[in-house]
């Protein structure tokens, strides 16, 4: 398989939630025609107007020229038929919620309509790559390819090898992400990968010291930031992430590598009262327009 992409190579994009409109948005503004496909039309909506402030705020702080913005947004299609919209693809990434029956049968339409030579990727955080990959009649071609939050801000790609995956198939997202000007690393198969394992676990740690009254949610994140160097803290950072996928991963880590990662209580009662992060405008902080209101983090003690 050539590990160079051709230009004008179509890519499409499934699940417009936070991470699917991110990564459009990364392949469409390195010049690659995108569709962007989602059930919720809404979502779609959602995306398009979210995608179309990153590129404005890049030409505001001379980041991008006015034409490359117009070009970017130009190159992104919105669409409501999946098998329509990833006919054609050079590479489909599956990006919708974390929930292993939602991919699995979202590969098996991917992988009715494109090319035999074409790539599937999923950007999943912690689910097997080999149990999706299952769901295509050519295991071989399809790989993690994971990005991080906020997508046009975060350099890092992590490639997953799944038990069946093609050599060149890694070759592929490797020379996929140097076109979108990102690192990559190579990741045999395990649960959680090496980021989301990492993250997962410090989350969950920062919740059960939430809950049992170690220090406020503030002082967490600020301990996290200033006493330790990391850019944001786990908690602000699980906001950004979104509580119910930061759960589901962490069952899933809880079920395949054991005990340490029982999901603390106090995220599984702030899923179901709905408050899941930021996109909720609620999680550990409330957020006023997009942003953090100050004083509003959990206590401890709830
Ligand atoms: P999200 O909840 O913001 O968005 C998920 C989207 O998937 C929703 O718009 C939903 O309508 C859509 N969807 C559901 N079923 C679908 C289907 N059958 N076909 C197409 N779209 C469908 O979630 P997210 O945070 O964008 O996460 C998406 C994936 O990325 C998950 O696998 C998650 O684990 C992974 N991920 C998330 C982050 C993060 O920080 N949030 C980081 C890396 C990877």
């Amino acid at each position: 398989m050539n590990a160079s992409i051709p230009d004008g190579a179509k890519v499409t994009v499934v699940g417009a939630g936070i991470m699917g409109r991110g990564i459009a948005h990364a392949f469409a503004v390195r010049g690659y025609p995108t569709v962007l496909f989602d059930v919720k039309g809404a979502a779609l909506d959602d995306a398009l107007g979210n995608i179309r402030k990153i590129v404005s705020d890049a030409v505001g702080l001379g980041k991008l020229t006015e034409e490359t913005a117009e070009r970017t947004l130009s190159l992104i299609t919105p669409a409501s038929d999946l098998a329509a919209a990833a006919a054609g693809s050079d590479l489909v990434v599956e990006t919708a919620s974390e929930q292993l029956a939602v991919k699995i049968d979202i590969i098996r339409t991917i992988d009715a309509v494109v090319a035999a030579d074409a790539v599937i990727a999923t950007n999943t955080s912690a689910l097997s790559i080999t149990e999706i990959a299952a769901a295509s009649a050519r295991p071989a071609r399809v790989a993690g390819m994971h990005f991080f939050n906020p997508v046009h801000k975060m350099k890092l790609v992590e490639i997953i090898r799944g038990l069946a995956t093609d050599d060149g198939v890694v070759e592929r997202l490797k020379a996929w992400s140097d076109a979108l000007g990102k690192t990559s690393i190579v990741v045999n198969e395990a649960p959680g990968f090496t980021t989301s394992r990492m993250s997962a676990m410090l989350g969950n740690e920062a919740m059960y010291m939430l809950e049992s009254g170690v220090a406020s949610a503030e002082d967490i994140d600020t301990a996290l930031r200033l006493g330790l160097g990391h850019p944001m803290g786990p908690l602000e950072l699980g906001d950004m992430t979104g509580w119910d996928t930061r759960l589901a991963v962490l069952q899933y880590l809880h079920q395949s590598l054991g005990e340490k990662f029982r999901p603390c209580p106090l995220i599984a009662k702030m899923v179901k009262s709905g408050r899941t992060g930021r996109k909720a405008g609620h999680g550990v902080y409330r957020y006023e327009n997009g942003t953090k209101v100050p004083g509003s983090g959990l206590l401890g003690s709830n």
